[in-house]
């Protein structure tokens, strides 16, 4: 493995002046070659005008170094040192965009794959080791990952204040935005085909989440952010911001004594927004998710803040009885560092460690909620971890139920929680079954026939109908790391993740002559096994609710009306390629089925763009 220093954005760059442009991270990857390319990610980069590929970034290796570094076009390192000996980079070079793609791509992943996070390597969805990058895709205001053609796809275009360009790859925000899409699409492929808005949403919210994580990780940013507000980010700030430079780019300046004290950006998550079930734009919806998560975010911050405020004042008292000084300047601004610090990880473990958990298939809003929940109830279970942290873990999910309801995304706590007694039909955990007691449990990971004769054999546990056809998933062998003491002790927990789906039909009420009178959707059920004890940590079924099933309606009678909507032959292009800006629609045995709706999500709703 190669661990070498890349450059990424800080922030948007005509945000910049502020602070610094862009900071280091470390990667650490097998190999890298000239793009940069690596071994799960490749970047080509298209000359504008002649569409041939460029060369992209030369990676020079000097045989008694350990570690490369980039050049650009002239040979020249796209790091280096300033005539006052600071370290700068290359920012209007072609290559430090082409690197610096690269690496916000790279650090994107490495946040999910993190020991306490998913704690495992990702898989992208695709049958190909490497995701496919294109800094500059064409002119258009837009970027999207998509599946067929394995790439993230950034496009440019001209600011309609400034007329200047503005290169969605320079934007942290959409970058990672984009990387997160195409790490969900490995981690939960189901959803690339889903027509539950909630579903199409979820993939939304995750990518809004992953940039602004990438934001709270971003050392210089939260410096600059704690310094600004004093510690306090309930207002909104660049944290809650997505994607500043492009929504100022994108949005015409009205007039010019418009109020522009309040920054533009595509979206603003420091707002709750009220949730309509039944709604079905994935952009719309995926606000109301996004800002109650994000909300919960800041109410973990203030509780840290005041925990470590507090500590930051006893080391100043101690420090002073000891030395006559204090050690923090301002306790609050130190203690409100180590409470972010803190923060972004309980929450990249909460929101994105909940994953793995969720059922396959069309899944809802309540099904990442039960997912999130049955995974900070493993960590208030787990005897080995410290009875304060498992204390923690319980009033995260206070809080995360008061946040949903606050939102109005569920009605009540019975919807995501498992209720002492009833319990709830849709999440269980911590329970033993004989099942698993005999069970290889080797074997069930290795062998696919093993898999599924696991599976028919209890249909009930995993709540299979009798006699359908069911698929078995991959399964995924996981040795999570749930929690690293003070002194440096991880405390490890190893998982099987075994998922099961198949397909339910239901009516197809949509008012379009010669449509279908019914349509086949994926449901399915995640069990999460404990594999040192032999027992399940948790069971979740996909969600079932009714309101679902309208909105789904919903959603197919707007994809007819706006005609996105191609049966059979008509969704194939001349060479046999799926044509992209269509949903591929199927009626075979008078029963509907979609498949490629995720293809319409790119980062900006461009009908709500206006
Ligand atoms: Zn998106």
């Amino acid at each position: 493995m190669e661990r070498i220093l890349l450059p990424i954005m800080i922030q948007d760059p005509s945000l910049s002046g502020i602070y610094k442009q862009a900071e280091g991270f470390y990667a650490t990857e097998p190999y890298y070659l000239d793009g940069p390319v690596s071994e799960r990610v490749a970047v080509i980069d298209f000359d504008e005008k002649t569409g041939a590929v460029l060369p992209g970034a030369k990676y020079i290796k000097e045989r008694r170094r350990k570690t490369g570094y980039f050049v650009d076009e002239e040979n020249r390192p796209i790091r280096f040192r300033n005539e006052y000996g600071k370290f700068e980079y290359r920012l209007e070079t072609r290559a430090f965009n082409q690197v610096s793609v690269f690496a916000t791509v790279l650090r994107t992943m490495a946040i999910f794959e993190d020991e306490e996070v998913l704690g495992r390597q990702l898989h992208w969805s695709f049958d190909s080791p490497q995701l496919l990058v294109i800094p500059r895709a064409g002119v258009w205001a837009n970027a999207y990952y998509d599946r067929n053609t394995h790439s993230l796809q950034f496009f440019y275009f001209k600011d309609r204040n400034t007329g200047e360009w503005v290169y969605s790859s320079l934007s942290r925000d959409i970058v990672s935005h984009e990387t997160a899409h195409a790490i969900l699409d490995g981690i939960a492929p189901d959803l690339y085909d889903a027509i539950t808005p909630q579903s199409q949403a979820l993939h939304e919210t995750i990518a809004d989440l992953t940039a602004v994580i990438m934001a709270l990780k971003s050392h210089n940013l939260v410096l600059y952010i704690i310094k600004q507000n004093q510690g306090d980010i309930t207002q909104s700030t660049e944290f809650s911001r997505i994607g500043e430079q492009f929504g100022r780019a994108i949005k015409k300046k009205r007039s010019e004594d418009e109020d522009t004290t309040k920054p533009a950006s595509l979206r603003e998550l420091s707002e709750i927004k009220s949730f309509d079930k039944t709604d079905h734009k994935p952009h719309r919806l995926s606000v109301s998710l996004s800002a109650a998560l994000y909300n919960l975010l800041v109410q973990m911050y203030e509780d840290w803040w005041d925990i470590e405020t507090k500590r930051a004042q006893q080391e100043n008292i101690q420090s002073f009885v000891k030395h006559g000084r204090r050690k923090h300047k301002d306790p609050k601004i130190s203690g409100a560092h180590e409470a972010l610090r803190t923060t972004v990880d309980d929450f990249s473990k909460m929101v994105l460690g909940a994953l793995d958990y969720l059922p396959p298939g069309e899944i809802s809003f309540a099904d990442f909620g039960r997912a999130m929940f049955a995974n900070q109830q493993n960590l208030h279970h787990f005897t080995a971890v410290p009875r304060d942290e498992r204390q923690r873990a319980k009033k995260r999910i206070d809080w995360l139920i008061e946040r949903f309801e606050q939102a109005g995304i569920i009605d009540n706590e019975r919807t995501i929680r498992e209720m002492p007694i009833v319990g709830n039909p849709l999440v269980k955990t911590h329970f033993e079954h004989k099942a698993l007691k005999e069970l290889n449990l080797d074997e069930l990971i290795q062998s696919d026939w093993m898999a599924y004769q696991f599976a028919n054999d209890h249909r009930r546990l995993l709540g299979i109908p009798r006699d359908i056809p069911f698929e078995i998933h991959p399964r995924l062998a996981i040795k999570k790391q749930l929690f690293e003491t003070k002194d440096d002790t991880k405390i490890y927990q190893n998982q099987i993740i075994f998922k099961a789906s198949w397909e339910k039909l239901e009516k197809n009420v949509v008012s379009v002559s010669g449509f279908p009178r019914s349509r086949r959707i994926k449901v399915g059920t995640t069990l999460v096994i404990d594999r040192d004890s032999q027992t399940i940590i948790a069971r979740l079924h996909t969600d079932d609710d009714s309101d679902l099933e309208i909105a789904r309606t919903r959603m197919i009678t707007k994809l007819q009306e706006d005609k996105l909507l191609r049966f059979e032959d008509e969704s194939v292009g001349p060479h046999g390629e799926t044509l992209q800006n269509f949903v591929q629609a199927d009626q075979s045995n008078e029963v509907l089925h979609l498949s490629g709706v995720s293809r319409l999500l790119h980062i900006i709703d461009t009908e709500e763009a206006g």
